[in-house]
């Protein structure tokens, strides 16, 4: 299984909580207006890369508080992604990842494509939303713009409702 990744990141802190491995997606249709990662746009850019070789270094990096999915837009690529989410979660690895659909979008997505639907079943944390330039202040954290929501997928699909991350660590 091949992914076609813009970069990785090997150490962030600012992904997610603690220390963690930044795979970014190659590929987004969203277009944002003031989008930072405007070179991650083209579905025909960055790398191509091995899934397993990606996944056998980084179960091996054990200091990783987890791992984060960026982009681009690694919900237009859930197939590999899927793939290395269902890996990482086998070893327990922590993963968020950020999309410019909404929740809701994806909900409504993964009732016609199972990769997607894998994906968000394998995921911790999804940061939803396409970035909003207008709507950006030094308060907002992991997020570009305060409409973005940080959601704790694996609360909110057990209770059929949406459960904000900083919810459910009160
Ligand atoms: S969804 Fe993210 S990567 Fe895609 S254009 Fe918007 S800000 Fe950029």
């Amino acid at each position: 299984m091949k992914i076609r990744l813009a970069g990785i990141l090997p150490n962030s802190n600012s992904n997610g909580p603690g220390l963690r491995k930044v795979f970014f997606s190659q590929g987004c249709s969203k277009h944002c207006d003031g989008c930072f990662n405007q070179h991650t746009w083209s579905f025909e850019g960055g790398k191509m890369c091995d899934c397993d070789k990606l996944i056998k270094e980084t179960i091996d990096e054990t200091y990783l508080a987890g791992v984060t999915f960026s982009g681009g837009d690694p919900f237009e690529q859930p197939e590999p992604f899927a793939y290395i989410a269902k890996k990482f979660k086998k070893h327990k690895i922590n993963i968020w990842s950020y999309t410019g659909y909404t929740l809701e979008e994806i909900l409504a997505l993964a009732k016609k494509n199972k990769f997607i639907n894998e994906l968000l079943h394998n995921i911790d944390v999804l940061v939803d939303g396409r970035f909003d330039k207008n709507l950006t202040n030094k308060k907002v954290i992991f997020r570009g713009s305060s409409n973005q929501k940080i959601i704790d997928v694996q609360k909110s699909l057990k209770m059929k409702k949406m459960i904000l991350w900083e919810e459910s660590n009160e």
